[in-house]
């Protein structure tokens, strides 16, 4: 995603990317948001939410940190983890008050990346969505597959690949 999109969606939720300034032995976010400049309503909206999501935590002295965004196999990717503040430490994740916390950001994750599904990565339209191959999965729009010679794959479900679309750390 090009630098000017990123910047508006890491002052929408300054804490949720606070560690994007870390080196990479720390955090993935070092990279930015790796996918198109298409997704970018799509995150401004999940990112206000974390905003929100921070609002609420901050009552437990705890707070959510993306650690990577990225596109895989079509679909966005985020993974986070929990921050006691003052001193940023690690989090006890079994406490009820922070299980709650974690079906919120379940929920803004799941529809994140519906929307995303949805939504051409390119030039962020809803129209004719498909996935599409030109070396790797993309959800385009049919004229940008035309664009880029990218082939349309039919039949080709969300969750197809089954891997966890979030991780607690
Ligand atoms: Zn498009």
């Amino acid at each position: 995603m090009r630098n000017e999109l990123e910047d508006i969606l890491y002052e929408s939720s300054p804490v949720f990317y606070r560690e994007r300034i870390l080196d990479l032995e720390e955090t993935l976010m070092c990279f930015g948001f790796e996918c198109g400049d298409g997704w970018f309503e799509p995150l401004l909206e999940f990112s206000k939410e974390t905003r929100r999501m921070n609002g609420l935590a901050s009552k437990h002295h705890i707070c959510f940190v993306a650690s990577q965004v990225k596109e895989k196999f079509g679909e966005i990717r985020v993974y986070w983890h929990l921050r006691q503040f003052p001193d940023f430490s690690e989090v006890n994740p079994d406490d009820e008050g922070i299980k709650k916390l974690f079906v919120m950001m379940d929920d803004a994750i799941s529809t994140l990346s519906m929307r995303c599904w949805n939504t051409c990565e390119i030039c962020g339209s809803v129209q004719d969505i498909s996935t599409t191959t030109r070396g790797r999965m993309r959800r385009l729009c049919k004229k940008c597959a035309a664009c880029h010679n990218a082939e349309i794959i039919k039949h080709h479900h969300k969750g197809n690949f089954h891997e966890p679309i979030h991780s607690k750390q």
